[in-house]
């Protein structure tokens, strides 16, 4: 699954370190942290019917990310809403867009690893494309032999720009024939695939890795959230890949793709042993909170 590209992105203009410009001009510096060091954290949303969905969880990860990193120069949260809010009615954009939001610690005075070079405060960038969901109706997996960062490294926690790991991870899958590359713990328990959350049904209950290795994404903490309001079985779970294998269905969750089906998982089918899916149920009401929740762009 290769994305490509949108014609009506040809011309969007993006917000960066203040300014909104054409995207041929919207650059950061040599000097930029995020250059230099990937240093930088960073947060994907999504806007559905004017509403930004999901603002208040995606900031505070931003945020928080920002301050595990001791960025200083931090813009105050409402300019970071105005930012988007400018940035989208610059761009006419309402529905089936996607925002990737970077926040880099900014420019240094010289190049350098340091962060005390940092003097200028942060950069950041709100860059809008019109992107309908972007996974197929189901994907495959290939586990990796990379394996994801743990909190004895870089904690996954920190939503940060330094994605080489899953990148390393992405490639592994593409050259195995693989939509996206299924990363373990240090154990060998499944932690998340190299950009999404990932979930296994089996006997009408639904499970997803502990936090403990894989980014505590948004969309994993509403199907959670919308699971136990519905009375479906759902729980955090160290589960391993052969459990994977054997599950009755299994699915990704992240705002880029929403929910997208497993169809296989290291060349073995997903067979689903019950007459109903779950799944289906649980994009349902995912649907319906896109529909209903989120910040209306002129609130913003
Ligand atoms: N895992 C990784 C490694 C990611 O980069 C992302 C996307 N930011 C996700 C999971 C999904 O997170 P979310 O649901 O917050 O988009």
């Amino acid at each position: 699954m290769l994305q490509k590209s949108d014609p009506r992105n040809d011309t969007i203009k993006i917000y960066i370190d203040g300014q909104i410009v054409p995207r041929e001009n919207a650059k950061v510096s040599v000097f930029d942290s995020v250059v230099q060091g990937g240093d930088a954290v960073w947060e994907g949303l999504r806007v559905y019917n004017g509403r930004v969905f999901g603002l208040q969880e995606h900031l505070d990860r931003l945020f928080d990310s920002a301050h595990i990193m001791r960025f200083t120069g931090i813009p105050a949260r409402e300019n970071v809403r105005a930012a988007i809010r400018k940035t989208l009615e610059t761009n006419d954009m309402h529905d089936g867009v996607h925002i990737r939001l970077t926040l880099t610690r900014g420019k240094k005075i010289t190049s350098g690893m340091d962060p005390r070079l940092n003097q200028a405060g942060c950069c950041l960038i709100v860059l809008a494309e019109h992107k309908p969901p972007v996974y197929p109706e189901s994907i495959s997996l290939r586990t990796s032999s990379i394996r994801r960062n743990s909190p004895m490294s870089v904690d996954s926690k920190i939503h940060h720009n330094n994605l080489i790991n899953n990148i390393l991870a992405k490639i592994e899958a593409n050259d195995a024939g693989a939509d996206a590359g299924l990363m373990l713990d240090k154990d060998g328990f499944v932690s998340e695939a190299n950009g999404v959350n990932v979930f296994v049904i089996r006997r009408g209950e639904v499970r997803t890795p502990y936090a403990d290795y894989c980014l505590p994404g948004i969309t994993r903490a509403k199907v959670l959230a919308l699971c136990a309001e519905h009375n479906i079985p759902c729980r955090e779970a160290r589960i391993s890949v052969s459990e994977f294998y054997v599950a009755d269905e299994v699915f990704t969750t992240g705002t880029m793709g929403e929910l997208t089906r497993v169809h296989a998982v290291d060349g073995r089918d997903i067979i689903n042993k019950h007459e109903i899916s779950v799944l289906d149920s649980v994009k349902t009401i995912f649907r319906e909170a896109t529909e209903r929740e989120g910040v209306r762009i002129e609130d913003l």
